[in-house]
């Protein structure tokens, strides 16, 4: 597998799942690693630096067009052009339906959902021109269905829609546009579910990883080598599909 020449941008990208940026960088890529909190992003792109890899932070609120328009132009001017995007921007706000907020319901909607779609329309128009392009959105089994997540499984829902509408109007352009959706990851958005259920996180995956087919939970370099491969040339007849990274089927 070989990235090099390639640039990718990862939204998201200071912690957790977004590590998929180190993995990245690690098959040759230049990466553009942004997130809400530029310190948390320049970390992890000074770390890249330092082990010889070509890494720029870039600060990002994804549900901002304004923002997510100059993270694009500033891919472009810095590497003169992308390749690859992944979006890895997210949060949870659960609740039971009966509970949540019309505030709660927006921002992840707007996170995930909207952001999706604006970081994807911004790519698109540098990787048409291109005639190439690796879009990888991501989902989440939540999609499927998920107590307490109604603003949540509604987003990663949306989002599988949104990927094989843009995987049709795109192919045209040889642009690939498909869709990761992990299961339980070892993140600070794991993290906070256990909080939330008051519960100790060794707890949380302890229980995940005794009913799980494969008994253990995910961690983020799981998802990055999907990601990694669907990024790759060798993936250029695949598009529109969703792959469950979940440790079961
Ligand atoms: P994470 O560790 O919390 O990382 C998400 C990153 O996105 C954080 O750095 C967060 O910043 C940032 N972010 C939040 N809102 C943003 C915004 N509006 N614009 C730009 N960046 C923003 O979570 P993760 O588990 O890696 O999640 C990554 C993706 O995987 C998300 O789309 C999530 O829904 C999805 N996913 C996760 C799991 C799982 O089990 N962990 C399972 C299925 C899907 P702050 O920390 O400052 O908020």
């Amino acid at each position: 597998m070989s990235l090099t020449e390639k640039v990718a941008l990862v939204t998201g990208a200071g912690r957790g799942i977004g590590a998929a940026a180190r993995r990245l960088a690690a098959g040759g890529a230049a990466v553009v690693v942004s997130d809400i909190d530029q310190e948390v992003a320049e970390a992890t792109a000074a770390s890249l630096r330092k082990e010889g890899r070509r890494a720029l932070a870039v600060a990002c609120d994804v549900s901002r067009r304004t923002d997510v328009q100059t993270m694009v132009e500033r891919t472009v001017a810095e590497f003169g052009h992308l390749d690859v995007l992944v979006t890895c921007a997210g949060l949870i706000r659960d609740n039971l339906v009966y509970k949540m907020t019309e505030e709660d319901w927006d921002l992840v909607i707007d996170t995930h959902l909207k952001g999706s779609f604006l970081c994807a329309q911004a790519a698109q128009s540098v990787m048409v021109p291109q005639k190439s392009g690796r879009i990888v959105l991501i989902s989440s089994t939540s999609a499927l269905g998920n107590r307490g997540q109604a603003n949540y499984s509604a987003a990663k829902m949306g989002i599988q829609g949104l990927a094989r509408t843009l995987a049709l109007e795109l192919g045209r352009y040889e642009i690939t546009v498909n869709v990761v959706a992990p299961g339980f990851i070892e993140t600070r958005m794991t993290e906070a579910t256990a909080e939330r259920m008051g519960i100790s996180f060794e707890q949380l995956t302890a229980g995940v990883a005794a009913t799980n087919p494969i008994p253990r939970t995910g961690k983020p370099e799981d998802v990055a080598g999907v990601i990694a491969f669907l990024a790759d040339d060798e993936a250029s007849y695949v598009t529109g599909q969703v792959i469950y990274v979940r440790g079961a089927p």
